[in-house]
């Protein structure tokens, strides 16, 4: 289905804001003015970005900024989530997206999880033609970076 990237964005963006109330979470919203379509499986998407965006409240400090970025780069769409959490080690930032992979046992412990998401994320952002990666600095903070064909119209040629 065809379906406008920022007003999605903005929509996820908005039920997190009303249900994250157990962290003191700021959201920060970037999205481009022009309309963004992309095909896409709506329920699949939202599960990718559910999870990245639980990542970056599960993994950061009380009062966090998280911020949300969809621009245009060259022919794709540039989705990023940015958080001023603990980020990744250089030598776990290849593994995050490998099934069960977590980046430490004590950091395990006290946040639950499986460690499938980012997997997850990553068999459907290429399911959708789309590149997910990471960038992040250890005890600064870590930013999830998805691409994805897309038109500035509907239907258009992606
Ligand atoms: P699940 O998503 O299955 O509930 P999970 O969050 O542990 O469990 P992933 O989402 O796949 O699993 O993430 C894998 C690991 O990558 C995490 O356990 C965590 O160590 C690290 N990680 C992911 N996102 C972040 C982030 N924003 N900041 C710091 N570490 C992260
Ligand atoms: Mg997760």
């Amino acid at each position: 289905r065809w379906v406008e990237l920022g007003s999605f964005l903005h929509q996820i963006i908005e039920r997190f804001e009303m249900v994250v109330k157990d962290k003191d979470i700021v959201f920060h919203r970037h999205i481009v003015k022009q309309p963004t379509f992309a095909k896409i499986d709506e329920d699949k998407l939202t599960q990718v970005l559910d999870n990245i965006i639980s990542n970056a409240i599960k993994y950061s400090p009380e009062g966090g900024n998280v911020s949300i970025t969809l621009l245009h780069q060259g022919n794709k769409a540039r989705i990023s989530i940015s958080d001023e959490g603990m980020g990744i080690p250089t030598e776990s930032q290849d593994k995050i997206f490998e099934r069960f992979y977590r980046v430490d046992k004590a950091r395990a412990r006290n946040v639950g999880g499986t460690g499938l998401g980012l997997a997850i994320a990553r068999e459907y952002v290429v399911a959708h033609e789309g590149e997910i990666w990471v960038n992040s600095e250890y005890n600064e903070g870590t930013t999830i970076y998805i691409t994805l064909p897309y038109s500035t119209f509907k239907g258009g040629k992606v």
